[in-house]
């Protein structure tokens, strides 16, 4: 099977490819501005038949308590993705306009092997566990806790790395036992669509335990988080639509997990070696043109050290020019959309106008008359209350400020809405733990250490969200816990 969408992508709706009712929408290449493809543009009704799908399938099978056949469908998709990863890795960068080195890791192939992780862990995990015996009220019980999918999932997604978030919400869902439904962001349809291709002819998957809605409308979204057959939306996304999600989901009192923005402060102590510190930042920044929602865009320095931090992190940058994606030298590609890009140039509008100064970058890259791309930018002269410094830029934007001591530096760190993720970078241990101690966010790098893993669960504090993803904590997220007493 070619897995290259020949004119359109289909939806996939109770284990049926199908066009849907609405029509097509246009797949954007954001490197070339070129229109490569379309996808099935769903309606409000296909979204319907899709929960409805979704909820027969959780009701009426017994796939929710059948762990070893969820591992085998996970394992078998794992697999069915992994014969494809060429196809994939080609139309992934050409959608979502990432540079392929990450396809090798995060974007493509790291999420696809992350499957095998929420298979092991459905046949691994206590479902059950026994209390012993205890006397409420002077009559002798036994007590057992047990463990139960949440019913149906409905996902919502953003475009920035869409297999990653797509898998890390299907991943443990199904695995947990629920069905799904998926609505991934309108600018990249196709990593989803093509993995419900592969879903409906390559799988054991049954009839409407993970459907697959493409569309152009957000409302769909919308939709997702009101039907009362939903039991949980688990969503990643901004944080102004994360809070519009959690209050239209209050009406039927289903379950909400959200992975939102941030605004991560990197931390260089005096003590560090400021040169590998910096270009760590610069690179960190510049990947995937800043479009991680755990990037660490505020480079907070020892204020003694910022003119020679400021130089260093010039030059780094000036060695990261936005490039054509499909190279595989390429760090930093093009920013999803137009739209995106007048945001991040905003922006850089509003630094300037806040009294910044634009050290280096601020505008689009001289050699490309086409893509959506904008060059490495670092701002210096700004105080961390700017809104340059407080609101997500969401591009290959960095912002230096200085810092007077460890305990200036937490403070700054937390002087922000969000609490996502952040660094470190020091030499005593004593003052590093008491870093990572003092910043409160999800995620913690220590001298470069890389927390992304199956494993490892993430999440926010904050405005960056509520709950986990990933790991055992992120597999939890899916499970209802039921305890039961009976007399001895
Ligand atoms: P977005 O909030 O605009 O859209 C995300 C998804 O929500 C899309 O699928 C969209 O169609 C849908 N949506 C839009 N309006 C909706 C509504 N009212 N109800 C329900 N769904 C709706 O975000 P985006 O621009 O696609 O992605 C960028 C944002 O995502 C950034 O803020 C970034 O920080 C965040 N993000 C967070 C994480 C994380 O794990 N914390 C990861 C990646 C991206």
């Amino acid at each position: 099977m070619s897995l290259r969408p020949a004119s359109a992508s289909d939806l996939l709706i109770d284990g049926k490819l199908t066009p849907g009712t609405g029509g097509v929408f246009d797949v954007v290449n954001p490197a070339t501005e070129e229109v490569i493809g379309r996808a099935a543009d769903a309606t409000p009704d296909d979204m319907d038949a899709a929960i409805a799908a979704a909820r027969h399938a959780f009701d009426t099978t017994t796939w929710s308590r059948d762990a070893a056949f969820r591992a085998q469908c996970l394992r078998q998709l794992r697999d069915a993705l992994l014969a494809h990863t060429d196809e994939l890795r080609e139309s992934t960068v050409a959608e979502v306009g990432c540079p392929v080195f990450l396809t090798h890791g995060p974007q493509l192939e790291g999420p696809i092997n992350d499957l095998g992780y929420f298979a092991d862990l459905a046949e691994s995990y206590a479902w059950s566990r026994d209390l012993g015996e205890a006397k409420p009220m002077g009559i002798k019980n036994t007590r057992e806790i047990r463990k139960e999918a949440v019913g149906v999932v409905g996902a919502i997604t953003p475009w920035n790395f869409p297999h990653q978030i797509n898998f890390a919400k299907i991943g443990p869902a199904l695995a947990a036992g629920c069905t799904v439904v998926l609505k991934p962001a309108p600018d990249t349809p196709w990593c989803a669509a093509l993995v419900g291709k592969v879903i409906a002819e390559e799988t054991d998957f049954p009839p409407g335990v993970v459907n697959i809605v493409t569309s152009s409308d957000h409302a769909l979204g919308a939709q997702l988080s009101t039907d009362p057959r939903v039991d949980l939306v688990s969503f990643t996304g901004s944080t102004a639509t994360g809070k519009k999600v959690m209050a239209s989901a209050a009406e039927s009192l289903k379950r909400v997990f959200l992975e939102l923005g941030g605004k991560s402060a990197f931390l260089v102590l005096d003590d560090a070696d400021l040169a590998s510190a910096v270009s760590m930042a610069a690179f960190a920044v510049v990947t995937h043109a800043g479009q991680g929602c755990a990037i660490t865009t505020r480079l907070v320095v020892p204020r003694e050290k910022l003119a020679e931090a400021t130089a260093l992190a010039r030059d780094s940058m000036a060695g990261f020019a936005a490039a054509d994606p499909t190279d595989p030298g390429t760090i930093c590609g093009p920013v999803i959309s137009a739209k995106q890009r007048e945001r991040v140039e905003s922006y850089i509008e509003l630094a300037r106008t806040e009294g910044g100064t634009i050290e280096i970058g601020g505008d689009r890259p001289a050699d490309r008359d086409k893509g959506f791309f904008v060059s490495p930018t670092l701002i210096s002269g700004l105080d961390n209350s700017s809104r340059t410094a407080q609101e997500e830029i969401f591009g290959p934007v960095l912002v230096i400020l200085p810092h007077d001591g460890d305990d200036d530096a937490i403070r700054i760190a937390n002087d922000s809405p969000y609490g996502l993720s952040g660094a470190v970078w020091g030499t005593d241990r004593e003052r590093i733990n008491k870093v990572v101690d003092g910043v409160r966010t999800g995620t913690m790098s220590v001298n470069g250490g890389i927390w992304y893993s199956a494993d490892v669960p993430f999440g926010g504090y904050k405005h960056s969200g509520i709950g986990r993803e990933m790991g055992v904590a992120g597999f939890e997220e899916y499970l209802e816990t039921k305890a039961i007493a009976e007399p001895v």
